[in-house]
């Protein structure tokens, strides 16, 4: 048996609870018009569906045809409803929203749904899924001052809603730049749209009695006992009500799905162009096996995103797969405080290695991505204090080199361990035996995909969208918008402070 060690300890700029956890999606949207069905129960368990989209907050909004009630918190979906809180939720048509925040800060005010008046006084309530890259200039056309772009959005809706949501959403929609896959609705209909590059997914379903529901995943469809019947095309808005569904494009689809759904962020039972995540996954386990093959004992999924790329990995290589590190589920982020003893235990409040499995065994273990390389440092440090004998890193993703601009937090381009390491720098850092990403090709073709149709500018910096600033760092980029947001372009020293911390490399907190 090896001799306990202590692990490295975690940096104090690392938030310890993203330890063990991959890139932050930021939103989960659920759209649902069912006259006769508990709407606002329905939304509830959609969004339950949708949790590993957003953790920070979750909202519904329910009408019955007169109003719009709105009720949202911080905190996980099971913790913001009660029985009691939804049962007076009462209408015909609900959307619903869970959301980690990426442009605006973590608070009330930023949860979703958005609500907003119209001139006349009714109500658009409104949900999204993705980000903005042209928020700033959006902001300038209101009078009032809004604290994300999702906010502006609403407003700018709210503002021309007379006398036709759709002719608003038609007229605002090919102004807005960036990744937007939207609900919303007035006090008679749902609505859904998407951006035209289709970044962020967005489906239909039907209900067996009748009604429609919308949501970002089909497993938000599934839990509801709901058909998929299409996807929001890239480019399409839909309003649904009594008569069915009504249909309109504002621009042509030019499609860019984000690769990185098929990577991390989506659940395993997603499915998209006719295959399920969970395959695409195994697809990508079999294709590292072939590209990156290296003589060891065990195969070792990371839980949970790499459980389905190990099993392929397994099977393509003849060698055996076992579960030897367990995900200590009930860790919540809240609690986790950065002292120093946490700080020592790092990894281990995340996850549990399986000695039995992992004594004197040389392992290959599978990951989706490394994103700032503490996580497999950490990981890989704990394996070896329980034994390994060697420790050869396989990732389903090439090299995360450049942020996100479309609303997944990929920290800034200071803190990607891939925007400035070699492969080799990165192996060394993580202390790795051996460390292989698979080949970009490699990945794509584990995707239905074509390789035209998707955005992968995390990986290969080929931006779909043009990201204004973009040579600038995704800390300038948030920085421009919170600073105008807040009714002034003058940065405060504190914004100002966080924006040179960034270009200097210095740890920029999110
Ligand atoms: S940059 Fe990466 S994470 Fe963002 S949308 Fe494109 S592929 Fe997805």
């Amino acid at each position: 048996m090896a001799q306990r060690r202590l692990l490295p300890l975690v940096p104090e700029d690392v938030d310890l609870a993203s330890l063990g956890e991959g890139p932050r999606e930021e939103c989960g949207v659920f759209g649902i018009y069912a006259p006769g069905e508990d709407v606002s129960t329905l939304t509830y368990y959609g969004l339950y569906a949708l949790q590993h989209r957003g953790q920070e907050s979750a909202g519904i909004a329910v009408s019955d045809g007169q109003r719009i009630v709105v009720h949202k918190d911080m905190g996980l979906v099971n913790q913001v409803f009660r029985d009691s809180g939804l049962a007076a939720m009462t209408g015909h048509l609900a959307i619903g929203h869970c959301r980690y925040s990426t442009t605006g800060s973590s608070s009330w005010a930023n949860a979703q749904p958005q609500y907003a008046e119209t001139p006349e006084g009714n109500g658009v309530a409104l949900g999204h899924n993705g980000n903005l890259v042209n928020t700033l200039e959006l902001a300038r056309k209101l009078d009032v001052p809004a604290t994300n772009d999702s906010e502006v959005m609403c407003r700018l809706l709210a503002r021309d809603a007379e006398p036709s949501v759709m002719d608003a959403i038609a007229g605002i929609a090919p102004e807005l730049t960036g990744a937007f896959s939207v609900v919303c609705m007035d006090e008679e209909r749902l609505y859904a749209f998407r951006d035209r590059d289709g970044v962020r997914p967005l489906v239909i379903g039907r209900l067996p009695r009748g009604g429609w529901v919308v949501a970002s995943e089909t497993a938000g469809l599934d839990i509801v006992g709901a058909v998929y019947v299409r996807d929001v095309e890239p480019g399409e808005i839909v309003a649904i009500d009594q008569h069915g569904i009504e249909s309109r494009r504002f621009a042509a689809a030019e499609p860019h799905y984000c690769l990185f759904e098929w990577v991390y962020l989506a659940r395993p039972d997603h499915v998209q162009d006719g295959r399920s995540v969970y395959a695409a996954r195994r697809e990508m386990g079999r294709v590292l096996a072939r590209e990156a093959p290296v003589e060891a004992d065990v195969v070792v999924p990371v839980p949970d995103s790499g459980h389905a790329a190990a099993g392929g990995y397994a099977v393509e290589s003849g060698i055996p797969y076992a579960d030897a590190l367990v995900k200590n589920r009930y860790v919540g982020r809240t609690f986790i405080q950065p002292t120093q003893t946490l700080r020592q235990l790092g990894i281990r409040l995340k996850l549990s290695p399986v000695r039995e499995i992992i004594d004197g065994q040389r392992l290959v273990v599978v990951d989706d991505s490394i994103v700032r390389g503490n996580t497999s440092r950490q990981l890989i440090a704990m394996l070896r204090a329980a034994g390994a004998a060697e420790v050869h890193m396989r990732i389903t993703s090439p090299p995360i080199a450049h942020p996100c601009y479309y609303g997944i937090d990929m920290a800034t381009r200071a803190q990607l361990v891939g925007a400035d390491m070699s492969v080799e720098e990165i192996r060394a850092f993580i202390e790795a035996d051996s460390l292989h990403y698979i080949s970009l090709d490699g990945l794509i073709s584990a995707t239905p995909t074509p390789k035209d149709r998707l955005c992968r500018a995390c990986m290969d910096g080929q931006y779909p969208i043009p990201v204004p600033g973009e040579h600038e760092d995704h800390a300038q980029f948030k920085f421009d918008f919170e600073g105008t947001a807040s009714s002034s372009v003058t940065p405060s020293a504190a914004e100002a402070t966080r924006v040179a911390d960034a270009r200097e490399g210095r740890p920029v907190e999110e």
